[in-house]
């Protein structure tokens, strides 16, 4: 997802300079195709083996390379540097209890610990720089319990099996990605947002009730962090601790539908998108796609290739008010779908799914977030930048964010249209590098206690120590 609205994530220029300045650190980092062999790996394997099973200890080739990769290669830039890390063993436990005994143990013969959801993130998060143990938690899975407005599970539990859980308690998540598969943990440490976003905010506002952290320390004893305390454990990579179970906001569940339309012109499509986001009650999700993306979509009769896409994930009540905001801008109701398919149709299209689709479409193409009202306005200046450029955007109340690709021509040429981009006041999130890049003061000053050894997903953190 795009820029913070709350101005935490560094800026791109800020976080090139910082890369630039710790070029040391990034080149401590594997290169491409290096294969570590972190010493005591071999006794490390044999000990977990006996604390948790064999079958738990996994060592075969193709496993060792799967935990390896996520989804940077949807950067061109990233996917230059890649691989960049191999795993060399990979640890599946089942329950959050065995995580503790696995952290210690790792703490104890220094071995370098990632910890992994699904692997989706696009960053390159996921990837274990450094070698050494990479932690699948996707066998803890469990959902521990559930309240009035709250969910507790393990950090590998999906995010759709949360929302389903919810659902039979007439409860329903304050947010889930587009990636709707993906685990609790992982998007905590990884994602932004998503479906539920527009009138939540991120998953670090307030979304995250507690969470229960392993700190790679001689103990390696779980504590609990509850409502603000718990930011530097969010989107900060695993680099403050191992996330072993969560809980995260409900709301009372609403009855969804998906209203499809399509616009002729980038103002009327636009006007309609904000008009849309201040609706009352609040829609789930809005975005707004160019017909370059919308005809790389799986073909649909609610999406018409030649025109804009307006999409709208709104309560069913609310529905005479969605359709008149659509025609009083001069659109096209295409469709109003019911749940489950008209809200699960838009939420698959919404923040980097558009990218995904164009990627699979078409070679060529980079991304980036990005944020601001400017982009409501007259796209031409920005459109300029980058040759190719086509739009997504995603209404928030906090401001309109979204995802810019274009073609790819090399890396100095995404940084100069970086900087363009800014000098026209459009936010951008540069998704091209693999650092943690929000709340860095608050990360560094936990992973002071949490990781003193730099043993938790080494190499993603600048300047820590
Ligand atoms: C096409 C596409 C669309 C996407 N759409 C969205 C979107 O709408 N919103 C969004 O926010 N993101 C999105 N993402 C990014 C990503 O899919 C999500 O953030 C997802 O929820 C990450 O979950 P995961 O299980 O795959 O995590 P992983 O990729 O496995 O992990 C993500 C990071 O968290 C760390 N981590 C994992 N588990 C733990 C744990 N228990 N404790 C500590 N650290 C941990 C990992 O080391 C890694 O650094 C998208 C990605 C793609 C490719």
């Amino acid at each position: 997802m795009a820029v913070d609205p709350k101005g935490t994530t560094l800026s791109a220029a800020e976080l090139r300079r910082m890369t630039e300045l710790v070029a040391d650190d990034a080149m401590s980092v594997a290169g491409p195709g290096t294969t570590h062999r972190t010493p005591g790996i071999e006794e490390f394997c044999t000990e977990a083996a006996a604390l948790l099973g064999e079958d738990t200890v996994v060592r075969e080739d193709s496993a060792l390379d799967k935990a390896s990769r996520d989804w940077a290669h949807m950067s061109p830039i990233l996917a230059a540097k890649l691989p960049a890390g191999r795993a060399e063993v990979v640890l599946r436990p089942s329950s959050y209890e065995q995580i503790q005994p696995l952290v210690a143990l790792a703490h104890r013969l220094r071995i370098p610990l990632t910890p992994r959801g699904k692997g989706t993130g696009n960053y390159g998060q996921a990837i274990p720089l450094h070698g050494g143990a990479v932690l699948d938690l996707t066998g803890c899975g469990r959902i521990l319990g559930a309240g009035d407005g709250w969910i507790r599970a393990e950090a590998g539990a999906k995010m759709s099996d949360l929302e389903a859980h919810a659902r039979t308690l007439g409860q329903e998540l304050w947010m889930f990605p587009s990636t709707f598969g993906t685990s609790l943990g992982g998007f905590l440490s990884g994602g932004n947002g998503g479906t539920g976003s527009l009138a939540n905010g991120t998953n670090g506002d307030g979304f995250v009730r507690d969470l229960t952290v392993v700190p790679c320390t001689a103990e390696a004893e779980p504590f609990t962090v509850r409502g603000e305390e718990a930011l530097p454990y969010i989107h900060a990579y695993g680099t403050t601790g191992i996330t072993t179970t969560a809980t995260v906001a409900l709301q009372p569940a609403r009855v969804w539908t998906g209203l499809f339309a399509s616009f002729d012109t980038w103002t009327s499509a636009t006007a309609a998108l904000s008009d849309l986001v201040r609706l009352e009650p609040a829609p789930r999700l809005v975005s707004l796609d160019e017909p370059g993306l919308v005809e790389t979509f799986e073909a649909d009769p609610a999406l018409d290739p030649a025109t804009l896409s307006v999409r709208a994930i709104i309560e069913e009540q609310a529905g005479d008010d969605a359709r008149a905001i659509i025609e009083k801008h001069g659109g096209r109701v295409t469709e109003v779908r019911p749940a489950p398919r008209g809200p699960a149709l838009i939420s698959s299209l919404s923040f980097n799914h558009p990218t995904y689709h164009l990627m699979k479409a078409k070679e060529g193409y980079f991304h980036l977030e990005i944020g601001g009202d400017v982009l409501l306005g007259d796209p031409a200046a920005v459109k300029a930048v980058f040759p190719g450029t086509v739009l997504h955007l995603e209404g928030m109340r906090s401001g309109t964010v979204g995802m810019l690709m274009a073609h790819y021509q090399d890396e100095a040429t995404v940084y100069e249209g970086i900087a363009a981009l800014e000098a026209l006041g459009v936010g951008v999130h540069d998704v091209h590098n693999w650092y943690v890049d929000r709340r860095l003061d608050l990360v560094r000053a936990a992973v002071r206690t949490a990781d003193p050894l730099g043993l938790l997903n080494p190499g993603h953190l600048l300047g820590a120590r």
